[in-house]
């Protein structure tokens, strides 16, 4: 890191205010970066990490189908702080091992309490960063954590964004097949972003297909729209994987996604990663539209 500064320093010299601007930012980002380190076992113990809920729907009802697991960081001084500004640093720095954990465990917390409570018994995504395919006790752990609380390995899904699978489709072929021999299911996450050859993706052991937002986004805006991503969806098809489409934002987008046969969808258009209290208001709206259907059925009768 001196080093990296003490170069940008030298640079400075040669080439002025272009680089006094690269130096300054550099040595924010080092200083932030720094702060964040210092800060982050504490903010552990003291509970600021906290786990945000996105809800994911069947495409062809609408309804309520499982939620995503995010973590957020309420610190003290700084306020909220969203994934991007740490998950990176985590990941180069290992803390992240101990901060899924902590997330997993929490997630299974969460669905522990809603059966107890007798609500709906959807699943939770949690992501499992690309560090934590390395870890030789990932599957010990996982088992552990879903066996504390007394649930199958099938009610949490793995979320492994596309990139770990390329970095080292050995690996992954080995560490992944393992945890989905164990039950539990996993996703690929933002597929689409990345270069995963169509090939590779029939060799991986694999449940779910997740699409990348930007992947959405890019194909849908061109003219002649639609076929990769249909294309992509057949092909889930013939694999026998599940396909969701994150980032969903308009209307637009899910009529598409239902004409094309995506299986679930998720993002803003529905709604916004929320405190655990607030997914729970989603319950009681499931139960009422399945009432209102099951009405619905008897006067058909
Ligand atoms: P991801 O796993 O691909 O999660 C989806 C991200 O897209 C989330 O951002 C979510 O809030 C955002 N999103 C969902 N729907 C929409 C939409 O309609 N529009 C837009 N613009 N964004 C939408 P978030 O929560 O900031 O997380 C960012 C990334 O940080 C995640 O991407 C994931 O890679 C990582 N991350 C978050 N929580 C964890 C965690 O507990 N462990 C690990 N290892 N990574 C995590
Ligand atoms: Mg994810
Ligand atoms: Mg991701
Ligand atoms: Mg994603």
């Amino acid at each position: 890191c001196d080093r990296a500064l003490l170069a940008a320093r030298g640079i400075k010299g040669q080439y002025g205010k272009y680089f006094a601007e690269y130096d300054d930012a550099l040595r924010d980002q080092l200083l932030r970066d720094q702060a964040i380190t210092n800060s982050m076992e504490s903010a552990l113990a003291q509970n600021q990490f906290e786990i945000y809920l996105q809800p994911k729907y069947r495409i062809w009802d609408e309804s309520l189908a499982g939620a995503e697991a995010l973590v957020r960081w309420n610190h003290p001084e700084w306020g909220f702080q969203s994934p991007a500004q740490f998950i990176p640093l985590f990941e180069k720095n290992g803390f992240i091992t101990k901060l899924d954990q902590y997330v997993w465990d929490k997630a299974c917390a969460v669905l522990r309490d809603w059966d107890d409570r007798g609500l709906p018994s959807i699943s939770v995504s949690v992501n499992v960063s690309r560090a934590d395919i390395y870890n030789a006790d990932l599957a010990q752990i996982l088992m552990k954590t879903v066996q504390k609380y007394n649930l199958p390995p099938s009610r949490l899904h793995l979320e492994i964004t596309e990139s770990a699978y390329t970095e080292n489709p050995k690996q992954i072929i080995d560490t992944v097949g393992h945890l989905r021999d164990l039950g539990f299911i996993i996703e690929m996450d933002d597929f689409g972003s990345g270069y995963s050859s169509l090939n590779m993706l029939n060799e991986m052991p694999i449940d779910v297909l997740k699409l990348d937002m930007k992947f959405i986004q890019n194909e849908m805006a061109k003219t002649n729209s639609q076929g990769i991503l249909q294309f992509i969806i057949n092909l889930a098809r013939w694999m026998h994987l599940t396909v969701v489409a994150e980032g969903v934002e308009t209307k637009d987008q899910l009529v598409r996604l239902r004409e094309i046969g995506c299986d679930y969808v998720q993002g803003y258009y529905f709604a916004k990663p929320m405190p655990r209290n607030a997914f729970e208001v989603l319950f009681s709206e499931k139960r009422q539209l399945e009432q209102d259907l099951d009405e619905k059925t008897l006067q058909s009768l």
